[in-house]
């Protein structure tokens, strides 16, 4: 039977290969370290989990409106306030399965066929997927170490055709920890505004920001910018919830009326425990997620200090989430490598440390090292890298 084009079109995950590899090993015995992760490694703190039972107990275990319960929008309203000092209805915010299929009901309700949607590179491997699946064409401007990973005004504005339509703005960003400041999110908003794109703000790692600086959402900015954003956001990286699947986007009403219309016919409700669950998140302490955050800076010191001491190895120090973005092109070719992914693939084999190439991400000649992992783990990672890079001068 012949598949629908839609999917023949789409591209395999960059992660599966290598993980697919590493399990293999691991399955033969070998002492395989994985720092392919995109999950943080903690437990859901306690409290929610007793959320989640109660639920269980009371009976919560039923079909819930498609956008999901009144109280769950209640308790990410209060946090729209609280954090970002936005104002948000019930009627402006839609829980959904995941931040994941936020996006992807999103560029759905979006999207006709041809239309554009700008995607930074390096990107988080789903956006230009789900953009090809609402039959729209992601468009890719690339930000290398030189400006730190970011686009610039002026690119984007390059970047713009008659057919625009949105641009994905991820920040801290997935693979490369970096956070857009105030300023240059004003001057980047300010060019959406004068050519009317929507800016999809993708913020699930908001709660991860490891510098003085603060989180800022581009819908903060002015009302102007607030009118012109959809956030995109969830518990599942803030409260370590990334089985739950629990995410939401806050926006223009008719926006997301139309992503709970198309929910009510392909999901239903997110599940209902885990609402009540991603409830306890939203209105319970941070005291866990402070924790969470501490241990994922120590972690990312020691790791930083570690990868750049290493020959041919660079890495711009990411301000959040928990990635490191290093550019390996130096020591790939040093150790007479055809290419990065080759480069990933011996490590592997030989000193058995698992990273996720740059080239699935857009950035052919980085690679992806995830901290969630404990901090014995990674600097015995950072050793085994040292060495291979060595044994291949
Ligand atoms: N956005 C980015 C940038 C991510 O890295 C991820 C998860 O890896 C998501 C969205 C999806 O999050 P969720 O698990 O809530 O679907």
């Amino acid at each position: 039977m012949e598949l629908a084009n839609r999917v023949q079109s789409l591209t395999p995950s960059s992660t599966l290969a290598i993980t697919a590899q590493a399990k293999a090993l691991k399955a033969e015995g070998h002492d395989v370290i994985g720092l392919g992760a995109g999950e943080p490694d903690f437990n859901t703190p306690a409290h929610i989990l007793d959320a989640a039972k109660r639920a269980m107990d009371e009976g919560l275990t039923k079909y819930t409106p498609a956008g999901g319960i009144p109280e769950l929008k209640n308790a990410i309203s209060a946090k729209l306030k609280r954090d970002q000092n936005l104002t948000y209805t019930n009627e402006q915010i839609i829980v959904t399965t995941g931040a994941k299929h936020a996006l992807f009901t999103l560029f759905q309700v979006l999207l006709n066929k041809g239309d554009e949607v700008i995607v930074p590179a390096p990107y988080w491997v789903s956006y230009p997927e789900q953009i090809k699946l609402a039959e729209g064409k992601p468009v890719i401007v690339t930000a290398d170490e030189s400006n730190n990973f970011k686009i610039t005004p002026e690119q984007l504005k390059a970047s713009i055709s008659e057919h625009t339509k949105a641009v994905v703005i991820n920040s801290p960003s997935n693979p490369t920890g970096m956070m857009y400041s105030e300023k240059e999110l004003q001057a980047l908003g300010q060019v959406c505004l004068d050519n009317d794109i929507l800016i999809i703000s993708d913020e699930i790692y908001e709660k991860l920001v490891y510098t003085s600086e603060e989180h800022i959402s581009i819908a903060q900015l002015s009302e102007e910018l607030y009118n012109q954003t959809v956030i995109i956001n969830g518990v599942s990286k803030s409260h370590s919830m990334t089985g739950w699947r629990i995410g939401f986007a806050a926006g223009n009403k008719t926006i997301i009326k139309a992503m709970s219309n198309m929910a009510s016919h392909s999901t239903s409700n997110p599940t209902s425990i885990a609402q009540y669950a991603a409830l306890a998140a939203y209105i319970g302490s941070d005291e866990d997620v402070t924790k969470m955050r501490e241990a994922f800076k120590e972690r990312l010191d020691v790791l930083y200090d570690k990868l750049t001491s290493i020959p041919g190895v660079e890495c711009v120090k990411p301000s959040g989430a928990f990635y490191l973005f290093p550019n390996v092109q130096k020591a790939a070719e040093s150790g007479g490598f055809s290419d990065v992914d080759e480069w990933v693939k011996a490590l592997l084999d030989q000193e058995k440390v698992a990273l996720v190439p740059g080239s699935g991400f857009g950035s052919p000649q980085n690679v992806r090292l995830s901290y969630a992992t404990s901090l014995d783990q990674l600097e015995k990672a950072a050793d085994r890298i040292k060495q291979f890079v060595n044994n291949h001068q």
